[in-house]
Parts: structure tokens; C-alpha cells; sequence
């Protein structure tokens, strides 16, 4: 049976290498559940969501790992989040035609931003310029550029599933990590198609590609789509505007309509809200 919104974790003991597996169908499907995102963008989408859980599940931490991409090209914005707990979610902007467009055509001139956000520790960002022929060679780009492990990853995507595949160099100066097995675990992993990825089991791809290697398999992850908004959340981020601005809104005495951009939720603030609100940056203020 082929594992859907599942991940899963290997080591290949042999090289000294590490890998992830992932696919999702329901969580991929979830995204275009309040949007209905043109076939080039859901792609993309997925292409990001699965990079987005395999690079949390290379993070030893707890908490949000963010994934985005902004440019001048027909996508303006690109955002997915997922957690160390596979709980993914994505929200994409976009103007003009882009059937039949490339990811080159689609994203232009782009910036690529990867932000770590542990709940306890400090935030780090790092951004690169998109280049690249395709989201995978970007995100092997990022991994040249900010020195980390050597890291590369298979990306493939159809209406229905998106999947994922990661291979990192373990650190280290032993045998095993040395670079002569990196390029031959590399050469095995390169025979991977789209459509294994997309529709084997986990354990025939490992097989097929790693039979002759000494392959240790770690216990899987469900990965789910969970938008974690709120209307308290919503009430926070309110609290940027400023008090002049929510005052203001306050005297008119509407009712504010927020719309969360990953799940289609609508919050209702009413004027005892924007009150509280108001409140709440008063007391900041006094602090
Ligand atoms: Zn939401």
C-alpha cells in the first residue's frame, strides 16, 4: 500500500547519509479546499509543501518552519508554514494568465526566504535569490549558499499527489560520510522517477534504490493540513495597526471581516473587540 500524507525518515548507514520520504493527497488536496488555485499554481503549492516538511523533519526543534517566495513575477507571494509536528499549511497570490506558464515564467524575479521560528530560541531567516530552472534546483541553491549540508532533493507533483525526496550528507569525517559514497548514494538516488515517488510504496523506492546499501528506517510521521489561526490571533495582529487606526474604527462602528488567507476562515470583530483591542495596546504601550 503506498503511504499517503505520511513521512518518513531513513539513515543509510553504508554512506553516511540520511533521507526523507513524503506524500501527500489529502493535505495536498486541503489547499485548494477555499481557494481554487489554477492547476500551475497547486503545484507549486505542493512542490513547496512537501519541501517545507522535509526540511522540518531535518530541523532538530520544536516549532515553525516557513517557506517563501515573493518576486514581480504572475505569482507575487507564496507561503507555507509546517510545524515539527507535520501540521502544514499554504496560501499562494497570483495576477494574470498562468496556464501553461513555467516556474520561471510563473515566479520572475524572485526571492526565496526560509524562516526557523523555535518556540523557545531565537528566530533565524535566511534569504536567497531565486535561481533556478525548476523549485528544486532553488532549494539545492539555498543549501550551497548558506554552507550547510550537501542536500539534494527530487520533487514530483500531478493533480491528484505531491511527493518529496531528500538526501543530506551526514557531518562528519569517517568513511562512510566521504565523498566518494555521497556521489554514489547520490548517482542511486538519481534513478528515482516522478512516478515512484508518486505511487510506490515507501519501502519498494528504499529497496529499488538502496538494496545493496545498509538502509535503517526510522518510524513514520503522519503529516496533516491544520491551519492554527484564531480569532484571538487575528486580535493580535490587529494590534499592529496602531491605536489611532483602531480608535478610528471604533468611532465608524463596523464590523470588521477578516479573512485567514490558508483556510478560507472568517473572523468577526465587533466593536467590543476592537475595544479590547485597543486596550491591549494601551497596556503595551504603558509597559
Ligand atoms: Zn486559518
Amino acid at each position: 500500500m503506498p503511504e499517503n500524507d505520511f513521512l518518513q525518515r531513513f539513515i543509510i548507514e553504508s554512506s553516511g547519509s540520511r533521507g526523507e520520504i513524503v506524500r501527500l493527497t489529502d493535505s495536498y488536496r486541503s489547499v485548494s479546499r477555499h481557494v481554487d488555485y489554477p492547476i500551475e499554481i497547486k503545484k507549486l503549492l505542493g512542490e513547496v509543501m512537501c519541501t517545507a516538511t522535509l526540511l522540518t523533519a531535518t530541523l532538530k526543534f520544536e516549532g515553525k518552519l516557513s517557506i517563501q517566495l515573493q518576486g514581480q513575477g504572475l505569482v507575487s507571494l507564496l507561503l507555507v508554514q509546517s510545524t515539527h509536528e507535520q501540521k502544514l499549511r499554504a496560501t499562494a497570490k497570483w495576477q494574470g494568465e498562468v496556464s501553461g506558464k513555467n516556474f520561471k515564467e510563473l515566479i520572475g524575479k524572485a526571492q526565496l526566504a526560509i524562516t526557523i521560528e523555535p518556540e523557545q530560541g531565537k528566530r533565524y531567516q535566511g534569504i536567497v535569490p531565486l535561481e533556478g530552472e525548476n523549485f528544486a534546483e532553488c532549494i539545492e541553491l539555498y543549501f550551497l549558499q548558506s554552507e550547510q549540508l550537501p542536500t539534494q532533493i527530487w520533487l514530483a507533483v500531478n493533480q491528484q499527489s505531491c511527493a518529496g525526496f531528500l538526501l543530506q550528507k551526514l557531518p562528519g569525517n569517517e568513511k562512510e560520510s566521504s565523498p566518494e559514497n555521497w556521489e554514489h548514494i547520490t548517482i542511486l538516488a538519481r534513478t528515482i522517477t516522478d512516478q515512484e515517488l508518486l505511487e510506490e510504496s515507501f519501502e519498494t523506492i528504499l529497496y529499488r534504490l538502496f538494496h545493496a546499501e545498509t538502509v535503517k528506517v526510522f518510524e513514520g510521521k503522519p503529516v496533516v493540513y491544520e491551519c492554527t489561526c484564531s480569532k484571538q490571533r487575528f486580535e493580535s495582529g490587529m494590534m499592529s495597526l496602531g491605536q489611532s487606526q483602531i480608535s478610528e474604527m471604533i468611532k465608524e462602528g463596523k464590523t470588521v471581516d477578516l479573512k485567514c488567507e490558508f483556510c478560507g476562515a472568517h473572523y468577526l470583530l465587533e466593536i467590543s473587540d476592537l475595544q479590547r483591542v485597543s486596550v491591549a495596546i494601551a497596556k503595551t504601550s504603558d509597559g
